[in-house]
């Protein structure tokens, strides 16, 4: 069962995962300090194969290893409202993808 991993699921995941930073970086070991931008990563499992287990990741470690995958998937999901459609293309700068 994977259940809903939706945006109070997400909020309550991070409101008790904040309370234990600093805490080290699932993805680089490195302290992540309150303050810093963090995610919720689903680690070591990815969410979508029934992981569970959830530790703080620096922003930019979640983004930039499994993240790509769960980001893909996150923003199929994410359709379309303001934020991307709305912005004018010359304002998204390059997409190196
Ligand atoms: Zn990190």
């Amino acid at each position: 069962m994977t259940g809903a991993w939706s945006g109070r699921v997400v909020m309550n995941e991070r409101a008790r995962l904040a309370k234990r930073l600093p805490a080290p970086c699932c993805r680089c070991g490195k302290p992540v300090l309150p303050g810093q931008k963090w995610h919720v990563d689903h680690y070591p499992i990815p969410r979508e194969f029934g992981g569970t287990e959830t530790h703080p990741a620096h922003e930019h470690c979640n983004t930039s290893e499994g993240g790509k995958r769960g980001a893909a998937i996150t923003n199929a999901r994410r359709q379309p409202t303001a934020s991307a459609a709305m912005r004018p293309e010359r304002d998204r700068g390059i997409r190196g993808i």
